[in-house]
């Protein structure tokens, strides 16, 4: 048993204050640190509690955007009226993750920095640069049916498993942070890393460094024809093979005036091309340009056999994702009003 330090924070500068040395761990819902821990992979020597920290509403921004706290539940984030009303698509990738429960628990600022679910890395008697850095990586050559095809490393080809991510990616959401040296605000693009030759960093947040807030730019034009799809193994209750944030802009002519896509269970962060959304712009939205902006999204993909699948899977998932868009947004949650049932 390794004995632990638990200090329930007050405020922003008191959960700082407790976070400076290392060894210490911020705890939100606990849904994916407790876990490590049970699996002996971390392993704080301190935990700082900051759910009692203000850091949980959702209100809107003095840009017209929205601002999404970081203790601020997945599920309550999901179901609120502004969120449902401006960003459906965030809706739509939160609710397509984990389970009720765990959604009522999930914070924000956590499922940003949930861990990857490669096996070898929870797997003590295997080798991973990972969780031990400069000791191998058990992944190439084994088992990797739910390993990266885009962006991979020699060191690393684990991909990041977060739903929300996705849609927060394709939302080209900016996170905010704060530390004892002040605060910074990071574009969703350059907060998760590939793993090149340190895939024991998964993103650029410094030791110690607290998420405040998720910083949703204003709406534009893309609530009316939004999708998040999702290929798993189960239909519920399991992470993303590939997943894919789909959003256009469509006149009424048919043209698409503006694209986002971001890709989900391929790589080390969510992964985004802009080649391929500029591609769509100007042409009609119909099956050909889809598949042409698929074709882009996907140039560098590369699989490790096991994973092989994923590049086909990842195709036709952002034809059919942009297919989807086209159609209309889908809202999937116009059955619960507050917190999920249980
Ligand atoms: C069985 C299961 C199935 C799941 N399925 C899915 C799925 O399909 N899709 C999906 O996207 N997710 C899934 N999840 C993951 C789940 O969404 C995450 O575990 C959750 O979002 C993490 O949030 P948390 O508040 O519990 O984080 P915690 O476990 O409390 O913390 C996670 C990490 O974030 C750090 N941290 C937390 N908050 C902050 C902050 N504000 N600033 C700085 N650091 C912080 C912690 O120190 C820790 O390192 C699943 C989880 C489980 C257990
Ligand atoms: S893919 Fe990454 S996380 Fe998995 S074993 Fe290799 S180094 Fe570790």
């Amino acid at each position: 048993m390794n004995p632990i330090t638990y200090i329930e924070a007050g405020d922003v500068t008191g959960a700082l204050y407790h976070s400076r040395d290392q060894g210490r761990a911020f705890i939100a819902g606990g849904t994916n640190l407790i876990d490590l821990m049970k699996e002996q992979v971390a392993r704080p020597q301190a935990l700082v509690d900051i759910n009692g920290l203000a850091l949980a509403d959702i209100v809107a921004g003095a840009d017209g955007g929205l601002l999404l706290g970081a203790t601020a539940r997945n599920a309550d984030t999901a179901y609120h009226p502004l969120v449902r009303a401006g960003y459906p698509l965030l809706t739509a990738a939160i609710l397509a993750g984990a389970s009720p429960q765990i959604r009522n628990m999930a914070s924000n600022g956590g499922n940003l920095l949930q861990r990857t679910r490669c096996h070898y890395f929870y797997d003590l008697a295997t080798v991973c640069n990972k969780r031990a850095p400069g000791s191998g990586c058990a992944a190439i050559g084994g088992l990797t049916r739910q390993h990266a095809i885009l962006g991979a490393s020699d060191h690393c080809i684990a991909t990041h498993p977060s739903d929300m991510c996705v849609a927060l990616a394709a939302l080209e959401a900016v996170v905010h942070v704060e530390s004892a040296d002040g605060a910074r605000r990071i574009a969703f693009a350059d907060f998760h890393r590939l793993p090149g030759d340190h895939p024991e960093l998964d993103t650029t947040l410094a030791p110690g460094e607290l998420i405040t807030h998720i910083a949703l730019p204003p709406a534009a034009n893309f609530a009316a024809h939004s999708a998040y799809l999702k290929f798993r193994d189960r239909a519920s209750y399991a992470f993303a093979l590939v997943s894919v944030a789909a959003m256009l802009d469509v006149g009424d002519d048919g043209v698409v005036r503006a694209a986002r896509l971001a890709l989900g269970g391929v790589a080390h962060k969510p992964w985004r091309v802009p080649l391929a959304e500029a591609a769509l712009v100007g042409r009609r939205a119909e099956p050909a340009a889809f598949a042409h902006a698929a074709e882009l999204l996907l140039a560098s993909a590369q699989g490790q056999g096991g994973n092989d699948f994923k590049i086909t899977m990842a195709r036709r998932a952002v034809i059919r994702a942009l297919e989807q868009a086209l159609d209309g947004t889908h809202d999937n949650s116009h059955e619960f009003t507050g917190k999920e049932p249980t």
